[in-house]
């Protein structure tokens, strides 16, 4: 499936356990099955992520992925943890 420029990015919010920031992980790299293999993703402002453990707090902001996203564009939505 093509990537539409005109349709916004839906991002999930990251923590990666090398620099416990935040990043914005378009959802379309998460369900790359070579970020997958590896585990690692590659995050809007080009960090390549290593998740943090489920469990870890979520760490503060990437102001590169602040910056990368579109204000008011993308949708970000938080990682949900099982109740
Ligand atoms: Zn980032």
């Amino acid at each position: 499936m093509a990537a539409d420029a005109s349709a916004p990015v839906v991002t999930v919010a990251v923590t990666c356990r090398l620099d416990s920031r935040s990043h914005a992980v378009p959802d379309t790299e998460l369900t790359r099955t070579a970020a997958a293999d590896t585990g690692r993703y590659q995050a809007i402002c080009g960090h390549v992520v290593s998740p943090a453990s489920l469990v870890a707090p979520d760490g503060k902001p990437c102001d590169a992925c602040s910056v990368a996203a579109p204000p008011g564009g993308g949708k970000t939505r938080r990682r949900r943890r099982p109740a």
